[in-house]
């Protein structure tokens, strides 16, 4: 009787410490990358990830943040050029 106790306790103590440990990981995960601070790969400056557009570039996996300021000047640069370049041509 002992025994058949002892065979049903194991897995669950098992289970409950596997349980208990993959939560702390996830909320560990899921609080972190908000703290993040990554740097903008046009103007250099610190940002947390929240505030970066993580964009994969190339064809080796690399990624790269931009900030939203970056995005903006480069979008109205590409605007102007794209003007510039209808202008001079008609
Ligand atoms: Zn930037």
């Amino acid at each position: 009787m002992l025994f058949a106790i002892f065979i049903i306790l194991i897995p669950i103590t098992v289970w409950l410490i596997l349980h208990l440990m993959s939560r702390r990981k996830s909320s560990v995960e899921t609080t972190e990358p908000e703290d993040l601070l990554e740097i903008c790969a046009v103007c250099q400056n610190e940002f947390l990830m929240s505030k970066l557009l993580e964009k994969e570039i190339g064809g080796y996996g690399r990624v790269y943040c931009f900030c939203g300021q970056c995005l903006e000047n480069l979008y109205h640069e590409y605007q102007n050029k794209n003007k510039t370049d209808t202008e001079m041509g008609e």
